[in-house]
Parts: C-alpha cells; structure tokens; sequence
C-alpha cells in the first residue's frame, strides 16, 4: 500500500503517518507547512525507509499534478486543512480557499490519477476526506449526530469544512471516484499545537501563567484521543464502502471547566507545585456563536470494523500531560514564536 497523507505534518496527520509505518505501508506526505504544519512531528517516520516528504500546497494543481504522477498512490488521506475556529472568524477567506479550494483540486488531482490506473488498481483505490462534527452544528443537553444528521455548520471554519464534505461526495457521484468520509470528534494527544485549548491549558499551568477558559465553561465537547482515531482512520479506509461516511466519536463528553479541572488535578499529581494548579483558571470573553454541545454517535463504525476507542478520558489525558512534560523541545520553539498566545476570534 502506498498512501498519500496530506496535512501529515499536522496533530492528527503525524498520528496516521506514524501508524500507516507501523502498518508496514509506504507513505508520501505532502504538507504546505503553515503555522501549524511541524517536520519535527514526522521526524521518526522520516528515519523510517518509507516516507517520502513533498513541501507543497494542495491548492496549487500543477503540484498536485506532479505529486500523483511521481508517487503513483494506492489510496488518498486528505487532512490538510486550516483548523482553528478562533482563527477562521479572524480570516475566512483563509479557511475557504484551503478546505473548499484545496480539497476541489485535490479531488481533480486525484480523479486524474484514478483514471490512469488498470482495473485492478482503480478497484481497491480510495479517496478518504477526514472531517469533523462540527459540520453538523450544535446541539443541546440531548441528543447525537449520526451520519444522517443533516448539515448546520455555523462557524466559517465548520462551513468550510461542510463545503469540502460536499465536494467530495460530488466527485463520487459525478465521477466515480471511491470517496470515503469520516467525521470525527474534538482529537487530543501529542503533538497538538498549543493554541488548541488541551495543550494550552497543560503549557499556561506549567508555566504559572492564566488558564482561560471561554465564557461560563459549560460548553461540552465530546474527546478522543488521537491514537485511537488514527486506528479508526486506517480501519475505514481499508475495510469502507465506498461512498459512505463514518462518524467517529470518543463517547467522552465533558463541560470544558470540567476538562480544564482534571487537567489541573493530574498536574497537580504528576508535576506538583507549591499550590493547586487549579488556581490559575480565568473564565474569558467567550467565542461567538460559541456551539453549546457537540456528541457524536460512532455506532455505525464500530459496527462495521468492531473498532472501539481504547482510551478512557482520563487515560488519555495523562499520557497527552506526559507527552508535554517529556517533550519541551517539540513545544518551546512554537511557544516563543512572536505572536504566539494572542487571543483570536474576537468579532471587530
Ligand atoms: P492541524 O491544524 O494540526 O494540521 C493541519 C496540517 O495541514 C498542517 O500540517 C498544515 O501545514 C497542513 N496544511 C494546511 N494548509 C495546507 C495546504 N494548503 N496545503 C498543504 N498542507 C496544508 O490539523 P489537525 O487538527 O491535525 O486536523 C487534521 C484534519 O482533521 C483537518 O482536516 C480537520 O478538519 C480534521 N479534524 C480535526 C479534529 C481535531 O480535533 N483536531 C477533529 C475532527 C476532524
């Protein structure tokens, strides 16, 4: 198998770069390195034999041209996006030519190559689009998203990555290609950039700084820990129907004051200093149109693969504290950069 991974120097990318080596595939990854974007992420895949790197843009096609032609791929994993919803209500524009424009010329790049291959490889190769839950909006106290819930993005980051979802059914409708879509939960676990409310928290507590916290804090979020998405990734692309989405979910919802609390107490536990982390915690302006709850049902694809997240919360949250604990070299230089930690997403 030889899969290309766009946005594979990225959080969730790194994992499944990291896992399809264990799965003894080859892998190309092709990566525009934004802000978010860390070679250091990838550093041990690269030691590997079967890691090839191409610094690209998926929204530049003569280089998604060249990128299929060199590296002739059994199967696509789309991550590269912008991601940040702070940062999508600062510079839309940014989010909508990335995660709609990138992922339509990706989606021709790749309808290219599908039809240059012989039967037997046009048979087993898969577009998968990796997306979010976000694109379903929000809920209240009850209820899930399944697949069928129907689409309500209300953020521009949310919106763009509805749009995509679109894109890429389309190109399976219209043209044939074998498209797979998955959406998923909020990820944690290594190698997650600090502006993400997870490792913030754990980088501000260490360094005795504020921990804000959005609002009341009551918004809840539903958890998984990369790791296991990358597990649940390499299932559906390897066992999918094509056409089909799969929502993939942590079953681990918590109000974020809750998150930021057991955060503190595990600090308190594994990194303990004169006084109880907790007391760094600072309720913040909140975001607009802040989504009250996210919950995904993941019963469609745990039926399908038998897959099932192999982390609880708070097992998953120590080793994420671990890994940030063991890990100052990957963080601090992102950490020092010059406009690092400025609040963003604050309507003008
Ligand atoms: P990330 O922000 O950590 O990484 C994104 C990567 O994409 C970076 O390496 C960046 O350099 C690269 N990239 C951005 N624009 C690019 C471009 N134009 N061309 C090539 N590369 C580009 O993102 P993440 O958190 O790892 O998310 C990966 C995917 O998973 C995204 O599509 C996101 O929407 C989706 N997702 C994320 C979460 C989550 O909780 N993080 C949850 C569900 C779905």
């Amino acid at each position: 198998m030889k899969l290309l991974v766009t946005g594979g120097c990225g959080f969730i990318g790194s994992a499944v770069v990291h896992r399809a080596i264990r799965l003894g595939w080859s892998v190309v990854n092709v990566d525009k390195l934004t802000y978010a974007g860390n070679l250091q992420s990838v550093a041990a895949a690269a030691q590997s034999g079967c890691y090839a790197f191409e610094k690209a843009d998926i929204c530049h096609a003569g280089a998604m041209k060249r990128v299929f032609h060199l590296h002739d791929p059994d199967a696509v994993m789309h991550l590269a996006a912008e991601t940040h919803v702070d940062r999508s209500i600062d510079d839309p524009r940014r989010f909508v030519e990335t995660n709609v424009l990138g992922t339509c010329i990706l989606l021709q790049a790749a309808l290219r190559h599908f039809s240059s291959l012989g039967p037997e490889r046009r048979d087993k190769f898969r577009f998968m689009h990796i997306s979010t839950d976000e694109v379903y909006g929000a809920l209240g106290l009850e209820g899930r998203f399944s697949e069928k819930t129907s689409y309500a993005p209300r953020s521009p980051y949310a919106a763009s990555k509805a749009g995509s979802d679109h894109l890429v059914r389309a190109w399976g409708e219209t043209f044939g290609l074998p498209v797979l879509v998955t959406n998923c939960s909020n990820n944690y676990g290594p190698r997650q950039f600090p502006e993400k409310l997870i490792p913030l928290v754990i980088l501000r507590a260490i360094a005795g700084e504020p921990i804000p916290v959005y609002g009341a804090g009551e918004n809840i979020r539903d958890w998984l820990y990369v790791e296991d998405h990358a597990e649940a990734l390499t299932e559906v692309l390897t066992r999918g129907s094509p056409g089909e989405s799969y929502n993939i979910g942590g079953e681990c919802e918590a109000r974020n004051i809750d998150l930021v609390r057991l955060i503190c107490a595990i600090l308190n536990d594994m990194r303990p200093a004169g006084a109880p982390y907790g007391r760094l915690i600072t309720m913040t302006v909140d975001r607009p149109g802040h989504d009250f709850r996210y919950a995904i049902d993941p019963g469609k694809t745990c039926a399908a693969f038998g897959w099932r997240p192999r982390h609880n919360l708070e097992e998953g949250l120590r080793a994420t504290v671990k890994w940030y604990l063991e890990n100052e070299a990957w963080w601090l230089p992102l950490m020092q950069r010059g406009d690092f930690g400025k609040r963003r997403g604050l309507r003008q």
